[in-house]
């Protein structure tokens, strides 16, 4: 049977931090303020695109999924995301990855559009039904993320429970789950890159900025492409903070 390994002592210092962010309309925004120069492909046969660059005393690598080449569109979802993850451990060895991007909120948690939530507790899968014996667990992914209340204070965001699926939309038993697990962002990402964090060892931070609500009449698909980019650009203000904040001086993980 393989074990896990234990995630990164506290005591590790955070030299090398990998971001992850699905769509580019998230993630240019942050490659602008930080000045991230782009970098030769991480892979030939991956659309990703790879910027770096260095703030304080930390350095950045950031990718975003790319396109894909059929629909020219970006790749979203649990299996581009998982991708990136462990290509990005593989190549950049991280101290820590933060997967940045836009989620759906709760009123229901007191989430507007445009607020900024750093993950706690565990991340979930909410749309994976295996009524399989033993495979409950799985399905629901219960990947832990790793505390960052300090850093959550110094981008000026929110603490939440992440879950993530596959569609943008929310069917009634998805609903009846973001209530019994206390839900506050929804999203397509975060839950497949805890796991490979998890897999690997490497502590793992999500930071989600509210584009649409969940728990309201008008269609996500609408709010989302009307809040898209103000959300991003709420969302690269808060993760230069949060940067900024970690390239102060040196950071350990039990600093988070
Ligand atoms: N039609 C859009 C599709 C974006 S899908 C387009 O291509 O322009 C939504 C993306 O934003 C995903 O990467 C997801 O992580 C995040 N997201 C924002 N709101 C969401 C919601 N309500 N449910 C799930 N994911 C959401």
């Amino acid at each position: 049977m393989h074990t896990i390994p234990d995630p990164d002592s506290p005591q590790t210092t955070i030299e090398r931090i990998t971001l992850l962010y699905a769509m580019e309309a998230e993630g240019m925004p942050l490659v602008e303020r930080l000045k991230l120069t782009e970098q030769p492909a991480v892979d030939p046969n991956l659309t990703q695109r790879h910027f770096a660059g260095t703030v304080g005393t930390v350095s950045i690598d950031l990718l975003m999924n790319g396109v894909d080449p059929r629909c020219g569109t970006d790749r979203i979802g649990t299996d581009a995301a998982t991708l990136a993850g462990f290509i990005a451990i593989r190549k950049f060895a991280p101290d820590l990855v933060i997967n940045a991007g836009t989620c759906g909120g709760f009123q229901a948690r007191g989430g507007c559009v445009g607020d900024i939530y750093v993950s706690e507790g565990d991340c979930l899968f909410h749309d994976r039904h295996i009524a399989l014996p033993g495979f409950a667990l799985q399905a629901r992914g219960q990947w832990p993320v790793t505390p960052a209340k300090h850093l959550a204070a110094a981008m000026g965001a929110k603490s939440g429970i992440v879950s993530t699926g596959n569609s943008l939309d929310t069917t009634p038993e998805e609903l009846a789950f973001f209530a019994q697990y206390r839900v506050a962002a929804k999203d397509m990402e975060a839950c497949a890159i805890a796991q490979v964090c998890g897999q690997c060892g490497v502590p793992f931070v999500a930071v989600k900025a509210v584009t649409d609500l969940v728990d309201h009449p008008e269609p996500a698909s609408e709010a989302f492409l009307r809040n898209l980019r103000t959300a991003s650009a709420l969302l690269s203000e808060s993760m230069e903070r949060g940067i900024r904040w970690l390239g102060a001086h040196p950071r350990r993980v039990g600093d988070l």
